[in-house]
């Protein structure tokens, strides 16, 4: 299958760094191939299923030091752990459901960081623009799954005033 990790391509991308290749390590690459969007907890089950006893700390550990090699990205939907992936440096998007949490990937907008520009960008150097689509999947428009409180961007919409200007 193409894209399929497997250990030695794991261990290839582990000797791009200047970590050791540990069991621990290839798995929790190995896990992410196959389950994208993970979080801590998920990718520790998974890894024990592997490897046997291996605590959640440790595998923790793991993924920031991953994170740190730049060979995992993480993020942090609003209301949900952070999750972890092994797509790294194409700048996608993710869309996520409000109902179940549910997330995938989707390219970016624009194919290139920062993808969209400030409107006003305070003379900063901005080079990342953070955009998470939200709405239902397609498994909870089936079952009705009702969404109590809907995530607004007011937030976004609402940080600009809150900064402060000198
Ligand atoms: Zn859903
Ligand atoms: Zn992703």
């Amino acid at each position: 299958m193409e894209g399929m990790l497997g250990t030695p391509e794991a261990t290839r991308l582990l000797r791009t760094t200047q970590l050791r290749v540990t069991r621990p390590r290839v798995s929790v690459l190995e896990q992410l191939q196959h389950h994208p969007h993970s979080d801590v907890d998920t990718v520790a089950q998974l890894v024990r299923a592997e490897l046997g006893k291996v605590s959640t700390q440790a595998v923790y550990d793991v993924l920031k030091a991953l994170t740190s090699a730049g060979l995992v990205r993480r993020i942090e939907p609003a209301g949900s752990p952070a999750r972890y992936e092994i797509r790294v440096g194409d700048n996608h998007h993710h869309v996520v459901c409000r109902a179940c949490g549910e997330i995938s990937d989707v390219e970016c907008a624009v194919g290139e960081r920062p993808c969209l520009h400030a409107s006003n960008d305070h003379g900063y150097v901005i080079d990342e623009a953070e955009v998470i689509y939200w709405g239902v999947c397609p498994a909870c428009q089936v079952t009705g799954e009702v969404v109590d409180e809907p995530r607004t961007d007011a937030q976004l919409r609402a940080e600009p005033a809150q900064r402060h200007t000198k």
